[in-house]
């Protein structure tokens, strides 16, 4: 994986944790490195500092998310206190995950592992279905991919290929918040006919479908002026 920092006594602390637990690890401690390190090894994994010297953070994710290869890397965003607009740049602009500073690095191997975990947005938008790609448990909902099967307290629900996708986007990322665009991008990969309202009205159907009470809905989540994210446990 790569870790991109400047700090070198952070850069160093979490290369040394990861490579202890068994990962691969570069560091980068500028952003031109960084693109360069991604081309070259194409990690399974980013560990990316939002305050970095010439290119920042958000910038290096956009260059990164255009790779044609590896483009959805997983990227875990590491922010100063307090800066709460930069973690939601963060997430729009396609972040899978943040910690803010300072934090231990027992939470930081947690996070990678839960993001290596994640099914990787390519292999939803090939059709949900990939091998290996595992079920997913919510609270009550349960959705099997590979099954297409969903299931709310047991009992099995009727989903079209997009609402399935688009609620197992957003179950295996509790409390991560998608905006109405990222969903089009990742779910409706070759439709260029659908707008963000149709995103919406996919909502409302799914929140019919699993919510006890639409009007109060306590899975799918509307966050507002953005998008959408599902209930953090
Ligand atoms: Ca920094």
């Amino acid at each position: 994986m790569l870790v991109v920092e400047d700090e070198d006594a952070i850069a160093e602390a979490v290369r040394a944790r990861l490579q202890s637990e068994g990962y691969d690890v570069v560091v980068a401690s500028d952003g031109p490195e960084a693109i360069r390190r991604h081309a070259e090894h194409r990690p399974d994994l980013v560990v990316l500092d939002l305050m970095l010297p010439g290119l920042d953070g958000l910038t290096i994710l956009k260059v990164l998310r255009r790779e044609p290869l590896n483009g959805d890397v997983p990227v875990l965003l590491l922010t100063a206190r307090r800066e709460e607009t930069d973690k939601v740049l963060g997430l729009e602009t396609g972040a899978d995950d943040y910690l803010t500073k300072p934090f231990g690095v027992r939470e930081l191997v947690a996070r990678v592992r839960a993001l290596l975990r994640r099914p990787r947005a390519s292999q939803l938008a090939a059709g949900g279905a990939s091998p290996g790609v595992g079920p997913v448990t919510a609270g009550p909902l349960k959705l099997d991919p590979a099954r297409r099967q969903a299931l709310i307290d047991g009992r099995p629900i009727d989903l079209t290929p997009h609402e399935f996708d688009v609620l197992y986007l957003l179950a295996s990322h509790p409390g991560i918040v998608f905006t109405r665009e990222k969903l089009l991008e990742r779910v409706w990969t070759n439709d260029t006919h659908v707008t963000e309202r149709s995103v919406d009205t996919l909502v409302k159907r799914v929140r019919q479908k699993i919510e006890a009470d639409t009007r109060d809905p306590q899975l799918v989540l509307t966050v507002w002026g953005t998008g959408y994210k599902f209930a953090d446990a």
